[in-house]
């Protein structure tokens, strides 16, 4: 009994979504949930929830899909200053969550990534920090979205924890997911500390020889706060990495790799995290 919180079926290059379904459901998957990263994507998961009654979506904005040029980028900055109420700023995907409210179960992912931001900058021509205050802006926006429609929210996180927590801290809304974990266990202690609802999700980066610091993590959690997810078709867990593409199916593997690692027994810790996802996305299956 599984759900792939967290997938892409869209950006898969070698199987077909149909395929994907397919196998998913053939295995017993109980759902997934089609994550965005922009309004295209958006579209799209919409698109799948409709096809199957165990397929859900996410809606979301990726800030650097808006359209800006280098020029404009500072103006467009300080026209979002002034809004008062930031959550307009990304007043489409609320258009897209009243269209399908049963369907649309969470917002996001809603990014801080810094990794690109360097190459994003000089293919722009632009300036890092403009494009950091930009990120946050929708950042931000998306969270105050999630907070006035009360569902979670999807957090998307690549060296940017320290402003990720600042903002998660002023928001003061703990009803979200740090997705496809990668720090270690202190961290993820001091964010439940303060967000004691809020939800870690692994992927397949937990099956990896190499993740010590993760899977000492995932030892750790209270069971109540876990989740898992693919990712996919990145992250391809073990005994399959570096073999095939990724797929919402083998979230199993995840799954495997946290009963191998709990203390509690297999029936346990799977039951727990099959509920954790039914409630944090308020699915009814
Ligand atoms: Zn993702």
């Amino acid at each position: 009994m599984f759900i792939d919180t967290h997938c892409h079926p869209y950006l898969a290059k070698k199987k077909s979504q149909t395929q994907q379904f397919d196998n998913f459901f053939a295995w017993w998957g109980k759902a997934l949930i089609s994550i965005a990263t922009d309004t295209h994507d958006s579209e799209k998961c919409i698109a799948f929830s409709k096809i199957h009654s165990q397929i859900y979506a996410s809606v979301g904005i990726h800030p650097c899909s808006v359209e800006f040029d280098a020029e404009s980028l500072p103006y467009f900055i300080e026209n979002l200053k002034s809004k008062k109420d930031l959550e307009q700023i990304v007043g489409i995907i609320e258009e897209y969550y009243k269209k399908y409210p049963d369907k649309i179960v969470a917002i996001g992912e809603c990014w801080l990534d810094y990794y690109w931001i360097e190459d994003i900058a000089r293919k722009n021509n632009t300036e890092i920090d403009l494009l950091k205050e930009l990120q946050k802006y929708y950042f931000r926006a998306q969270i105050r979205l999630a907070k006035k429609l009360s569902i979670p929210f999807i957090i998307h996180n690549r060296d940017s924890w320290e402003d990720v927590w600042e903002i998660l801290c002023q928001e003061n809304y703990g009803n979200f997911v740090l997705h496809s974990f990668t720090e270690d266990y202190d961290y993820a202690l001091k964010c439940l500390k303060k967000f004691p609802d809020a939800k870690i999700s692994f992927s397949g980066i937990v099956t990896f020889k190499n993740a010590k610091d993760i899977q000492k993590a995932a030892t750790k959690i209270p069971l109540k706060n876990i989740m898992i997810e693919t990712d996919s078709p990145y992250l391809t867990p073990e005994p399959l990495r570096w073999k095939e593409e990724n797929e919402p199916l083998f979230v199993k593997h995840v799954l495997d790799t946290l009963i191998d690692l709990r203390d509690e027994p297999s029936e346990e810790v799977s039951l727990q995290i099959y509920k954790n996802s039914l409630d944090f996305f308020s699915l009814n299956l």
